[in-house]
């Protein structure tokens, strides 16, 4: 998503400038902007930046960027002015006199957010955090210029030392894009996160890049199919749209691989369709077709036109099994709605007709509301930056206590989980639940802001069903504890039943002609094995499932990457499951040369020495630990977690069955949890 770098930067002027605000306000203030402009020339007179250019060239491409979120006149001439005071010798008095008391202030709110200097990186960037959001507050406007300030400096950081680079980056990533993602400006804010990507991760960030170039044919075929196959539909319906691809972020990409610990490809394989209409009801018409060609995958539908999010996106959102059974994300959205996801909060300057709105009519937007309650509720600006951060990153929640205390879940976390990060006590005890203020079921997901009140019994207590949806490791841990120790039978074995039901196991049949022998697998779980004595191939262990020697496993012939070997249960494997002709069968042969980390639990009840003999078991079964913790989970009952180096399933079964019989042992059993080894 970064744009063509547009350096001819000399060729631009006040008339540029202009010229551009004639395109959407014929009532803007012109005579002001210019006199906003020669005053900043002045100002800045003789002075450069790095890149050597004049200074004034800063400024102006900082109001061009705002042009294209159509602001207005007392906006761009704060915004030629933004870096006059304390950079050059004007006053604020000074900007007042000359434009007006309303572009002093905004001026003001822009410098105020830039004096963080002398501290600590982290209290730096809290209290500079804290400060924007301050501003932002009294006047949108001040953060919006910030960000065209920041946009601008991003796209020239190339003239800066390297090292100076890398910390602008980080900041950028760290504060502003999530800032500029929080006000609903995605443009913005993924053109910030892939330039800084690109300083920080330069590495990974040509690997992407490449990745996608490659890819990007056969890409473009797939989504002008798509297109073609809704359009003839639509059509057919009476209505003619608008279909495109998505843009790609490289740094989303980049971030769904390391937080979800996927491969390139596996990221990839999604692919997205946008669909623009003139009106809402057509959105929902062309959801209705787009249900009837494709199958809609369950729990993926989202209705953010009559639920729209705090940020002001409305869409509707749809997954369904699209051709040749590729994961297919639809998007249907109006135009309006389509330029609100790209500016977000700027678009109230979009839509309005006179260019001369002012601060005050923002106040009420559910966003401004957010950051002022979160604002009001952290104690110090670290709190706050942490609980920023909550807000803004994708995997996690943040729900508040009908006290207004902030609890921060996993996404898709439930009121039991709720519960249990409160107490476990309460969890224990939880007998229903309260989402703003309405009576919800106990597995009702829950979302940021949601305000949870948890409704206990002395007689209630944990049940097996909870487990099915419950998404924290310790409500999960605790719920199963409880369910031990009280043995029901029959409850138990219900609740075995039902966990087995959560995974079915993925029905993939391949030919037995096309087996593939695994020998050796290298260390770093690529190598390259003989088919049939007559190719090579890139064989890879998935690290959604992480198969070992043993496992019931089956390869998918992935796009241009080899093959991957996945356990045969593994769920990631269900959505290609259509595709028959790209499996093939494994059989591991014997290769003691080689390990495979796994997790094992032993749960024991304390004792002197436990972890010594447990450790010392393992040693005499020849794996080696890598990693052990130790925590006791209740006062007489110890958990270990190890991570193991094993040959294989047989070599674990071994271990497993030593360690059982040893003294005071309770339970030892793989954990599915995947492993991650930190170099
Ligand atoms: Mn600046």
């Amino acid at each position: 998503m970064i744009p063509d770098m547009d350096l001819k930067i000399h060729s631009r002027d006040i008339d540029t400038l202009i010229g551009r605000m004639k395109e959407y306000g014929s009532e803007a203030d012109f005579s002001a902007v210019r006199r906003a402009y020669d005053l900043a020339a002045r100002l800045h007179e003789g002075q450069k930046r790095l890149s050597g250019e004049p200074y004034i060239t800063h400024p102006l491409e900082v109001a061009l960027n705002l042009t294209m979120l159509h602001m207005d006149s007392v906006t761009l001439c704060a915004a030629l002015l933004h870096d006059a005071v304390g950079k050059t010798e004007a006053d604020l008095n000074l900007i007042e006199k000359e434009l007006g008391a309303e572009a002093a202030c905004l001026v003001d709110g822009v410098t105020k957010i830039s004096v963080m200097k002398n501290k600590s990186r982290t209290v730096a960037q809290a209290e500079t955090l804290r400060k924007m959001l301050i501003a932002t507050v009294k006047d949108l406007r001040v953060i919006i210029i910030k960000l065209a300030d920041k946009q601008h400096n991003m796209r020239t950081i190339m003239f800066h030392r390297e090292e100076d680079q890398k910390t602008i980056a980080g900041e950028t990533l760290e504060i502003y894009a999530p800032i500029a993602k929080r006000l609903g400006m995605s443009k913005i804010s993924s053109e910030l996160e892939d330039l800084s990507f690109q300083v920080l991760y330069k590495e990974e960030y040509g690997l992407i890049k490449n990745e996608l170039a490659e890819r990007e044919g056969e890409r473009q075929k797939y989504i002008e199919n798509v297109s073609r196959l809704l359009n003839e539909r639509l059509a057919g319906a009476g209505l003619h749209l608008e279909i495109t691809g998505r843009a790609k972020n490289y740094f989303s990409i980049f971030r769904k691989m390391k937080m979800q610990n996927k491969s390139f490809d596996e990221i990839y394989d999604l692919r997205g369709i946008r669909v623009i209409t003139e009106e809402v009801k057509d959105c929902y018409a062309v959801l209705g077709l787009v249900h009837t060609m494709w199958t809609p995958i369950a729990g993926r539908f989202k209705d953010y036109i009559a639920v729209p999010k705090s940020n002001m996106y409305q869409s509707l959102h749809t997954t369904v099994i699209g051709p040749e059974g590729h994961h297919l994300e639809v998007q249907i959205r109006t135009r309006e709605m389509h330029e609100t996801a790209q500016v977000g909060i700027a678009a109230h300057w979009l839509y309005k007709d006179n260019m001369a709105a002012k601060g005050e009519s923002y106040k009420n937007i559910a966003v401004l509301n957010d950051i002022n309650r979160l604002f009001n509720e952290s104690g110090s600006s670290l709190q706050f930056l942490k609980d920023l951060k909550m807000n803004l990153y994708e995997d996690e929640i943040f729900v508040f206590t009908p006290k207004g205390k902030i609890v921060r879940l996993a996404r898709d976390s439930t009121p039991v989980d709720f519960a249990f990060a409160i107490h476990s006590e309460v969890g224990m005890k939880a007998a229903g639940a309260k989402v703003n203020g309405k009576i919800v079921p106990l597995k009702t997901k829950l979302k940021s802001g949601d305000i949870v009140e948890i409704l206990t019994s002395k007689t209630a207590h944990p049940s097996a069903g909870w487990l099915k949806f419950v998404r924290s490791s310790g409500a999960r841990y605790k719920i199963r504890s409880w369910i031990k120790k009280n043995e029901q039978p029959a409850e138990d074995t219900d609740s075995k039943k039902e966990e087995k039901k959560e995974a079915p196991e993925a029905e993939v049949i391949v030919p037995q002609e096309e087996q593939i022998k695994l020998s050796r697998l290298s260390e770093n779980k690529k190598s390259m094995v003989s088919i049939d004595g007559t190719s090579n191939i890139l064989i890879k262990l998935a690290q959604c499932c992480q198969p070992i020697p043993g496992d019931d496993v089956v390869g998918f012939i992935t796009r241009g990457r080899g093959i991957s070997i996945h356990k045969r249960s593994c769920t990631s494997l269900r959505p290609m499951l259509r595709e028959k002709e790209r499996f093939v069968s494994i059989v591991w042969e014997s290769s003691p040369k080689n390990f495979y980390p796994v997790r094992l639990n032993v749960e024991a009840k304390d004792r002197p020495n436990l972890l010594k003999d447990v450790a010392d078991e393992i040693a005499l079964c020849r794996a080696n630990v890598i990693k052990v913790e130790a925590a006791l989970k209740t006062e007489d009952r110890a958990l270990l977690k190890f991570i193991l180096e094993v040959s294989g399933s047989e070599h674990m079964k071994e271990i497993i069955g030593r360690l059982k019989r040893l003294k005071s042992i309770i339970d030892v059993y793989k954990s599915e949890g995947k492993v991650v080894l930190s170099k």
